[in-house]
């Protein structure tokens, strides 16, 4: 359908919460007329873990505030993503809906389904980049595969020109008149996190803004440091942008190009946090062409393994409660649950325990994490459970099993990290170790003068030999 220079164009904003650098948003702008700023409230919101809705929520609200300041508004509705598109289409008399593209096998399916009818309703419809800094089909091996192995796709990768991110922007032209929109508020969004979403609040970092300024004081402070001090968990040595990034509150472009300046300026982490992004990359690299990595073994021939999958056993109980008497694993696990993320160095570890020393199947942590990460992400999730499982794509190897004592002495020898997350045996706690207790719910009957479990559920010797021994008797 031919554009008017008065048309109204809707943006659907999905993982996008941003203005900044949003390619969709700047060519419903550069249309030409007034701008609609949609989310639309679909099963696949309601199928997120509670904190991972809870978080969205909060980052509505913030891209609420943005999108005020700019003059115009968020536009709110539930229900089925077609049909409310469509709906919304007939009501403002919209001739176009823009979004960005996301690379799930769901969201593929409903955005393609959503794509042809609003073609067939005489609609244009079109989707853009932002997500990622490369496209999956873009990137191809020599032999015009895609990558399976994360080094060749960085090695492939790491010199392409990215453009600049786009300008920010002072305006977005509004209609003359607004559709109705729902509260926010009524949608309720992560309600089942109880009292957890209180305490989870004071630790999370939420919306645009927050984000630029959470980039720019880790390339201002952190990032020179970051290769030697990424690992030390009791450090604030990360970007902490996983949040941000997973919301779309900022382009990876940005980061991308905020880690290229201080590589320039010769800060030494700035290429390892290059890499990084590329991690992210390679998830959805993988996501894109084995969309199987969310919910089975990237690897078949793990089906035959001898996991256990018995959710209800008292070790996965002790696992997702911080309580296998294993500290590194205990205080990562208590992390998580107080501020909706995890460090990088504790997910190895936790998934690492249950998977081998208490022989698990990495979809039971799989769906704990999809549960309880306010950084949940669909494609980095799969992808380090089934990278430390070592059933996934360039996995640790499964007998590499990682010692969660060698790895506290190596990485925490002070036991921060440790001090940090369990309160049980110390005088007097901080904070964050007390916050624990404050978030998890009452029914896990659990308090600050419970014992810590004097030893482990399953010692590293035991788990460790019976994991090997698994491994030896598999059959593939
Ligand atoms: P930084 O160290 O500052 O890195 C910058 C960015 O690079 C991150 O924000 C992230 O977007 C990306 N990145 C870094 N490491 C990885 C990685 N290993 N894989 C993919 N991307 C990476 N990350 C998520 O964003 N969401 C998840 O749900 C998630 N689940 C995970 C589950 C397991 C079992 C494991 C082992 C890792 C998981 N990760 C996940 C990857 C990683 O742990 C987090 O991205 C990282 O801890 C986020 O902290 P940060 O933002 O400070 O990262």
């Amino acid at each position: 359908m031919a554009t008017t220079l008065h048309a109204k164009t809707i943006v659907w904003f999905r993982r996008d919460l941003r203005v900044a650098d949003h390619h969709a948003l700047t060519a419903a702008i550069e249309r030409g007329g007034p701008v609609l700023a949609v989310f639309v409230r679909d099963a696949q919101v309601d199928a997120l873990g509670a904190a991972a809705q809870w978080r969205l929520g909060a980052g509505l609200a913030a891209f609420r505030e943005t999108l005020q300041a700019l003059g115009n508004r968020l536009i709110l509705r539930s229900g089925e993503a077609q049909e409310t598109l469509q709906n919304l289409v007939a009501e403002t008399g919209a001739t176009a809906v823009y979004w960005s593209r996301a690379y799930d096998p769901e969201s593929k399916t409903r955005d393609a389904a959503v794509k042809n009818s609003l073609k067939a309703q005489g609609v244009e419809a079109r989707s853009f980049s932002g997500h990622l800094l490369f496209e999956p089909w873009k990137v191809v091996t020599q032999t015009g595969g895609f990558y399976r192995v994360y080094t060749p796709l960085w090695n492939a990768v790491k010199d392409i020109e990215i453009a600049r991110p786009l300008p920010a922007l002072r305006q977005i032209p509004s209609p003359d008149r607004w559709p109705r929109s729902e509260p926010l508020e009524s949608w309720n969004l992560g309600a089942s996190m109880q009292r957890g979403a209180a305490v989870v609040r004071r630790y999370a970092c939420i919306g645009e803004i927050a984000a630029q300024d959470r980039l720019e004081k880790f390339i201002a402070d952190a990032i020179a440091d970051y290769q030697t001090n990424r690992d030390k968990p009791a450090l604030s040595a990360t970007s902490g942008l996983s949040e941000n990034l997973t919301f779309g509150e900022i382009s990876p472009r940005i980061c991308w190009n905020a880690g290229l300046r201080a590589r320039h300026e010769g800060k030494r982490g700035a290429e390892k946090f290059l890499k990084e992004l590329v991690w992210r990359e390679f998830a959805y690299h993988l996501l894109h062409h084995t969309p199987h990595i969310m919910t089975e073994n990237w690897r078949p021939e793990w089906d035959a393994f001898g996991w256990s999958e018995d959710e209800d056993h008292p070790h996965i109980t002790a696992w997702k409660r911080g309580r296998t008497g294993v500290a590194f694993v205990d205080a990562a696990m208590r992390q998580m649950y107080v501020t909706g993320t995890m460090h990088n160095r504790g997910r190895m570890i936790v998934a690492s325990y249950l998977t081998k020393h208490l022989m698990f199947h990495w979809k039971i942590g799989k769906k704990w994490f999809d549960e309880c990460l306010i950084d949940w992400d669909p494609a980095s999730n799969a992808l380090g459970w089934q990278w430390t499982a070592g059933s996934g794509p360039d996995a640790a190897p499964y007998f590499r099993i990682f010692n969660p004592d060698t790895q506290l002495e190596k990485f925490d020898p002070e036991r921060a990290y440790v001090n940090a997350w369990i309160a049980e045996g110390q005088a007097n706690p901080p904070q964050t170790a007390l916050d624990y207790f404050a978030a998890i719910p009452h029914k896990w009957g659990l308090d600050p003068d419970v014992a810590y479990p004097e030893a482990p559920i399953v010692s590293l010797p035991e788990g460790r030999q019976r994991a090997l021994a698994a491994y030896e008797a598999r059959k593939f």
